[in-house]
C-alpha cells in the first residue's frame, strides 16, 4: 500500500544526509520493522512516510498514487487520516486539557460524521477496548492522570478511530519501563490480523523486531544496509552491522 523508492533527506544549508536512497514497502496486514541506532534516520524516515517532511529526492506513493509532492493542506490531511503516526513520547499527541473521551470522539467525528453523540461514545469505548483498557474509567481520564502504557494504548486507540490504512510506530515502548513495554507492544500484533493494517514499527532493538514483524530492514547511516525477513536476518545475518546489532542483544 505504501512505497518508497530511493527516498533521500539532506538538512541545512551543509545538506547533511539524514537518509539516502531509501526503498521499502509496505503490505497489508503486514509489518515491517527499521531498525537502527540513534541518528541513523528512523525518525526521518517516519516524518517524510507521514509527509511531515518532503524528501530532498526520491518518490512515495500510497495505493498507487503520487503523494511525494502532496502540498495543499487538506490533501495532506486527508493523506495523514489514511497514515497514522504513534510517537516515542506518549504525551506528544495528546493535549493535557483534554479528556481521553475527547482525543477520540473528535477524530471519530471527522471521520464518520453521520455518528449520533451516543453512537460516537459507544465506537470510542470500543476503540478503548480492543487496546485493552477499561472505557468505564478511562473516557473521562485527563493524559496526566494515565500511566506511560495507558497513554500509548489511548494513542494506538486514536491513531485506530479513524480506520487507517498505515500506521507508524516511532519507537513507540522505548519510553515504557520494561516491565510493560511488552505488553504494550503485544497491542500491535493484532491490528495486522484483525485490520489489516500495513504497519512500519521502528526501534532500535533488532530483537524486538522478531515480536512485530515478519520483515526487517536495517538502517545504518540513513542507508539501508540489510533487508529480508526478520527471522533470517536474525538467524543468519549478512551485513557486519547486523551482526553487530545482534551482538548487542542481551
Ligand atoms: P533516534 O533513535 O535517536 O530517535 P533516529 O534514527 O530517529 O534517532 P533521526 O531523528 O532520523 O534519527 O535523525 C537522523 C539524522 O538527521 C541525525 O543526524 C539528526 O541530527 C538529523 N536531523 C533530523 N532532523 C533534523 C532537522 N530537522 N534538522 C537538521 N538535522 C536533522
Ligand atoms: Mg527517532
Amino acid at each position: 500500500v505504501l512505497e518508497t523508492r530511493g527516498l533521500c533527506m539532506s538538512f541545512g544549508a551543509q545538506k547533511l544526509a539524514a537518509l539516502s536512497d531509501v526503498s521499502i514497502a509496505l503490505h497489508e496486514g503486514r509489518c515491517l520493522a527499521l531498525v537502527g541506532e540513534s541518528g541513523s534516520g528512523k525518525s526521518t524516515c517516519a516524518k517524510l512516510l507521514t509527509r511531515m517532511l518532503r524528501p530532498t529526492e526520491g518518490t512515495i506513493h500510497f495505493g498507487g498514487e503520487d503523494v511525494t509532492v502532496l502540498r495543499g493542506r487538506s490533501d495532506l490531511r486527508t493523506y495523514r487520516s489514511h497514515v497514522q503516526m504513534v510517537f516515542q513520547d506518549p504525551f506528544a499527541a495528546l493535549n493535557p486539557a483534554h479528556s481521553v473521551q475527547h482525543h477520540l470522539e473528535r477524530p471519530l467525528a471527522l471521520h464518520k460524521p453521520n455518528l449520533s453523540r451516543a453512537e460516537r461514545t459507544e465506537a470510542a469505548s470500543a476503540l478503548l477496548r480492543q487496546v485493552e483498557l477499561d472505557p468505564a474509567t478511562t473516557l473521562r481520564k485527563f493524559p496526566h492522570e494515565l500511566s506511560g502504557g495507558q497513554r500509548q494504548r489511548v494513542n494506538l486507540a486514536r491513531a485506530l478511530a479513524v480506520d487507517p490504512a498505515v500506521i507508524i510506530a516511532d519507537e513507540p515502548t522505548s519510553m515504557l519501563d520494561m516491565s510493560i513495554r511488552l505488553s504494550v507492544l503485544d497491542m500491535f500484533a493484532p491490528l495486522k490480523r484483525e485490520r489489516r493494517i500495513a504497519m512500519l514499527y521502528i526501534t532500535h532493538d533488532i530483537a524486538t523486531a522478531r515480536y512485530v514483524a515478519e520483515e526487517t530492514a536495517v538502517l545504518y547511516g540513513g542507508r539501508i544496509v540489510e533487508m529480508g525477513p526478520t527471522d533470517r536476518l536474525i538467524d543468519d545475518p549478512r551485513h557486519p552491522y547486523t551482526k553487530l546489532l545482534l551482538e548487542a542483544v542481551p
